[in-house]
């Protein structure tokens, strides 16, 4: 086994499981978690387990 968090995720990129979880709370109380991988750093959110794009949230931030 590989010595990697075991959040049960795998980058939306490169497809390794390193990916550093952080849950955060949107203004309108949206609960999300903002996702980053170590190995390629690729950045992205999980809302309700899907995928969205960082500027998908920057514009739920901004409605
Ligand atoms: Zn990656």
């Amino acid at each position: 086994m590989e010595n990697a968090p075991d959040t049960g995720l795998v980058c939306v990129s490169c497809g390794q499981s390193s990916v550093i979880q952080i849950e955060m709370e949107l203004p309108d109380g949206t609960e999300v978690v903002f996702c980053s991988c170590h190995v390629c750093e690729a950045r992205w959110w999980d809302k309700d387990g899907e995928a969205v794009a960082v500027d998908g949230i920057i514009d739920l931030v901004r409605d």
